[in-house]
């Protein structure tokens, strides 16, 4: 099996965290681990450093930091593409237009305010795993 690192989004935490959960279950992957915290705009900074140079980044991490998130270790066989199936494109417009049955198309309520992260390739799965859970034995 394969293992991603899965957020729900503080807004969507509080408004459609049951809902998402269950879709994650009936997607058949296994959460082999959780845990509810509320991101520092220093590890939010850390956590999107990529995109440190882009205009949206600053309002990114005021929305990452506005309340708690569920963060989600997510296991099963191409858990990091299945996952980002899941999740649908960035821009919620694009995510209705293109896989309208998929969380961001749901949930989203903007390219920023887009409900859900998850990690884009097998490194940067490890790094967010090891950075929002430290070291765990998978
Ligand atoms: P994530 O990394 O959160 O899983 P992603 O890989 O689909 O999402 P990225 O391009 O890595 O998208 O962007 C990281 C996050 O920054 C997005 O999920 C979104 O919250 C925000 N974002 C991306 N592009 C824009 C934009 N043009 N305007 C505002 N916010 C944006
Ligand atoms: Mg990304």
């Amino acid at each position: 099996v394969e293992h991603t690192l899965a957020i729900i989004k503080p807004n969507a935490s509080q408004e459609h965290k049951d809902d998402i959960v269950n879709r994650i279950e009936a997607a058949g992957f296994s959460i082999s681990q959780v845990k509810e915290t509320q991101l520092t705009r220093e590890m939010a900074e850390n956590f999107y450093k990529q995109h440190s140079d882009k205009d949206f980044f600053n309002s990114l991490v005021d929305y990452m930091t506005q309340g708690p998130s569920v963060m989600m270790i997510l296991s099963k066989e191409n858990a990091i593409s299945e996952w980002r199936e899941m999740m649908g494109p960035v821009d919620p417009e694009l995510a209705k237009e293109v896989n309208p049955n998929s969380l961001r198309a749901h949930f989203a309520k903007s390219i920023l305010e887009n409900a859900v992260h998850g990690s884009s390739n097998s490194e940067h799965a490890m790094d967010n795993i090891g950075f929002i859970f430290g070291d765990v034995s998978l």
